[in-house]
């Protein structure tokens, strides 16, 4: 039999959240619980007439867009197949064996596939009270560390940490070692922190932020995400990304989102309605449920038999959430922010669980 090599065969495959069976309604993956702006859609028709032609390898339109918005360099931005690929370019750039990247305790699963990618080692640094730690995780740096990465607003707990805390993480950390920001979430915390400071931060050369446009903008079918980069670092990043790594329908369309402020503010605005009103009804029948800057929640129950329980009866419902016993809490359940009707229908189940 043909082998592969070393690391890949002892490597096991990143594990996507389970959408359960047909019929069933995901809340596994934190997706938009709203469609995309109608003007992406139309992108898209209209981008359906250039398919002959490769994409836009620059991302021109898409990288003018986010600069725009967000009032940045566009030579700085680049472009992933979901943040995804820039989460593994950026690893396997400043990784290898022998190196470690340090992440904190619950942190996002692809970080660790991307290591074993990269045969480098992952280690993590505990979270205090469900939040990232910048403390234990400047503890956690071994002469070793080449990576740092965390998340903010926190994945799956919802929590987020202030900038300035993630400047003094920064101001202590050796400066080779390479500090990446992940917002995949950032646009559910703009109102309540400055985006700004941290987007400046990569002044310094070693410091990245990630954004998504799967979750606030309602795209991740489309597979987009993007990063803002030192300049120094933007022409490592593309010798490991796909050459046309986005293809020119979800070009277009993340471009069109981009510019929709006001409805990629809608779809923020009601799902942090919805995720408040849903946590606070979970609270008063006993759930813990950090504060959440995110589209989704965490629901802690009070064991991790109730936890079961509660996973078995919603699955009975057709409602899917996260099960965490991967990520070391087996006594929770991650539960993305769905409409409406999907959300009384999850209460339901759960005071019936909880009684
Ligand atoms: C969803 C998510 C991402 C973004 O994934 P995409 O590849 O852009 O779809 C990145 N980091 C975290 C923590 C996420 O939850």
């Amino acid at each position: 039999m043909i082998a592969s090599v070393p690391h890949v065969r002892a490597m096991t495959r990143y594990p996507l959240a389970d959408a359960g069976a047909p019929g069933n309604v995901s809340l596994a993956r934190n997706e938009s619980a709203f469609p995309p702006s109608p003007r992406a859609l139309a992108a898209a028709q209209a981008a359906l007439a250039r398919t002959a032609s490769y994409p836009d390898p620059d991302w021109t339109e898409l990288r003018a867009a986010i600069a725009a918005t967000h009032r940045l360099e566009p030579a700085n931005i680049l472009c992933g197949a979901g943040s995804t690929e820039l989460i593994g370019a950026l690893i396997h750039a400043f990784a290898g064996p022998g190196d470690t990247v340090l992440g904190s305790q619950f942190g996002y699963g692809f970080v660790a596939t991307a290591c074993a990618q990269a045969q480098a080692d992952y280690a993590t640094a505990g979270e205090v009270m469900m939040c990232v730690s910048v403390a234990n995780l400047a503890h956690a740096v071994t002469p070793r560390t080449r990576v740092v990465y965390l998340c903010n607003p926190g994945n799956p707990s919802g929590t987020l940490i202030t900038n300035a805390k993630i400047g003094a993480l920064r101001q202590y950390l050796p400066d080779d070692v390479l500090l990446i920001v992940d917002q995949a979430y950032g646009e559910f915390a703009d109102a309540a922190q400055d985006a700004a400071q941290v987007f400046a931060m990569t002044g310094r050369g070693n410091t990245v932020v990630l954004r998504s446009f799967s979750k606030a903008y309602g795209l991740a079918g489309a597979r987009v995400g993007w990063g803002y980069f030192p300049p120094e670092l933007t022409a490592e990043i593309r010798k490991l990304l796909n050459p046309s790594n986005i293809s020119a329908l979800s070009q277009a369309m993340a471009a069109a989102a981009m510019r929709d402020r006001a409805h990629m503010a809608a779809i923020v605005a009601r799902t942090e309605n919805l995720r408040d009103g849903f946590a606070a009804d979970a609270r008063g029948l006993g759930i813990e449920v950090p504060p959440s800057f995110a589209n989704f929640v965490l629901l802690r129950f009070p064991s991790v038999d109730l936890a079961r329980h509660a996973d078995r009866a919603l699955r009975q419902a057709g409602l899917v959430l996260r099960g965490m016993g991967d990520y070391g809490l087996p006594e929770a359940l991650r539960a993305t922010i769905a409409a409406p009707e999907v959300m009384v229908r999850v209460l339901e189940v759960l005071a019936e669980v909880m009684a």
